[in-house]
């Protein structure tokens, strides 16, 4: 019986080699235009954080860079415990679209 060769030049490990580097991220969706982007999870925290006498029904949020829209968490469990979900629909925005 022989042994049976590890692969480790898959997609998996280029994955697992930029997750080092990178850390954790956050995927972040524009509610204008609908792109996304992986942000430094130790980014989104500090900004958490800081929002510490804030709403905390509201994940910290960011600009598009594309269309100056609001870019929102797609999931993220913030610093104080609070778990957020984009909800899949751009309107009601407003109203806090949050499942908890
Ligand atoms: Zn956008």
């Amino acid at each position: 019986m022989s042994k049976k060769k590890k692969n480790r030049s898959g997609k998996a490990a280029v994955e697992a080699r930029k997750r080092r580097i990178l850390g954790d991220t956050i995927r972040y969706k524009c509610l204008e235009c609908g792109i996304e982007e992986d942000i430094p999870r130790g980014v989104v925290e500090m900004f958490d954080a800081l929002d510490d006498e804030g709403d905390l029904t509201v994940p910290p949020r960011f600009d598009c860079e594309e269309c100056g829209g609001l870019m929102e968490p797609i999931e993220y469990t913030g610093v104080h415990g609070v778990e957020y979900k984009i909800a899949d629909k751009k309107e009601d925005d407003e109203k806090g679209d949050w499942l908890f």
